[in-house]
């Protein structure tokens, strides 16, 4: 017989979902009945709520944050012999979409304690690849990594006086905010996700693009379905199927309606922490004058083998961690023939020291004592 405690869920979908049961229950029972499966009522009702939310004009929803990305660098015809700057510390997505565009990503190191994007590196890579003169400096996708936003105001910066398309991948931050505004409208274009496991999340794929301009909207409803013109059986230009379903704009509406609360939560826990834990490890910094989606709670160990250590302990504790990401792009089997071989230490550090904690809003104060206990405990 066992008498380990119960396992803390590094995420309670569960949970929050009985929170909500009746509502979502309500607006499934509608789409089943008026039977719009695809861009029913429901997904224009979310595109507006969803502009509201993150102060942009123009909201477009699409089947993912990857076919959001894509949509994106699509409608700006980045390709073949195009260099598109991003992190190489965040998810594969962000480096997976330029390349599937025939581009070629060119990877930015990360800050040791905020870990976005490096603006000093950003410029230093855009020069060094100007001077190569084998690619051709096109756009920069700026990611908002666990929830804190990107220096905005910089990349803007440097992608005005670079001429470059700014793509903000907001994929794990959707309800962040930056200088009092919500992050959504920062950026040429702004992609997001609503992978079941992001801050928002749906119950199956699903994803939104965000622009100020109509006409880029226009384009990204266009790409979306197949590259249609005015017409269902015109076909302006190649596009894709990458359409929301109403079911999922349905729950997603269910969710957005308690979303400013959960963020309260995680905010909460994360102060917690930061407490608690701040004199034994390295809690996360904050970016300057922001709020954040704490999609991830990261902490920083002394190395590679106190992670292992610590993960090992608190496992035994029933607290369940997760390593994001364990390998920078720079170093994935797929990517790695696409680097230059420049030197980027920032994020292979972090592969080897981080280490995420829980963060939801149906964590209690009871677990995230236990949490703190025994991370205290296992250092
Ligand atoms: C999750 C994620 C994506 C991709 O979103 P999907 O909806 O899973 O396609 C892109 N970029 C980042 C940084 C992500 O975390």
């Amino acid at each position: 017989m066992s008498d380990s405690p119960r396992a803390i869920p590094f995420l309670d979908l569960k949970a929050q979902q009985a929170r909500i049961a009746a509502d979502l229950r309500r607006r499934i029972d509608t789409v089943l009945e008026h039977c719009q499966f695809i861009l029913g009522p429901e997904v224009r009702e979310l595109e507006a709520e969803l502009a509201k939310f993150c102060g942009a004009k123009h909201c477009v929803s699409v089947s993912s944050g990857t076919d959001a990305l894509q949509i994106a660098l699509m409608a700006e015809d980045i390709g073949r012999g195009d260099a598109v700057f991003l992190p190489a510390f965040t998810y594969t997505a962000t480096a997976e979409v330029p390349l599937l565009l025939g581009a070629t990503p060119v990877f930015v190191d990360v800050d040791p304690r905020t870990f976005q994007i490096d603006i000093a590196h950003l410029t230093q890579r855009i020069e060094a690849t100007r001077q190569a003169g084998k690619l051709k400096p096109r756009a920069i996708i700026g990611v908002d990594l666990f929830g804190q936003p990107a220096d905005w105001p910089a990349l803007t910066d440097i992608a005005r006086c670079n001429h470059l398309f700014l793509l903000d991948d907001l994929a794990q931050s959707f309800g962040s905010s930056l200088h009092g505004r919500p992050v959504g409208s920062q950026a040429d274009a702004t992609a997001t996700s609503f992978f079941p496991s992001k801050p928002l999340g749906a119950y199956g794929d699903g994803g939104a693009l965000f622009t100020e301009s109509e006409e880029k909207a226009d384009l990204y409803r266009s790409l979306r379905t197949h590259g249609e013109g005015k017409t269902r059986y015109e076909v302006l230009r190649t596009g894709m199927n990458g359409r929301l379903d109403s079911i999922q704009a349905a729950i997603l509406l269910s969710k957005l309606a308690v979303f400013p609360e959960e963020l309260q939560a995680r905010e909460r826990i994360a102060r917690t922490y930061d407490q608690r834990l701040g004199n034994a490890v390295t809690t996360p910094q904050r970016v300057p004058d922001s709020t954040s989606a704490w999609a991830i709670y990261a902490i920083l160990l002394k190395d590679e083998a106190a992670r292992d250590r610590i993960q090992a302990a608190l496992r035994a504790d029933g607290v369940p961690t997760a390593i994001y990401y364990p390998r920078p792009l720079h170093r994935q089997p797929a990517y790695s023939a696409q680097h230059d071989g420049s030197a980027l230490p920032v994020s292979d550090d972090l592969a080897t020291r981080i280490l995420a904690l829980p963060i939801h809003p149906d964590l209690t104060e009871e677990d995230v004592a236990r949490i703190c206990a025994s991370v205290l405990a296992a250092v």
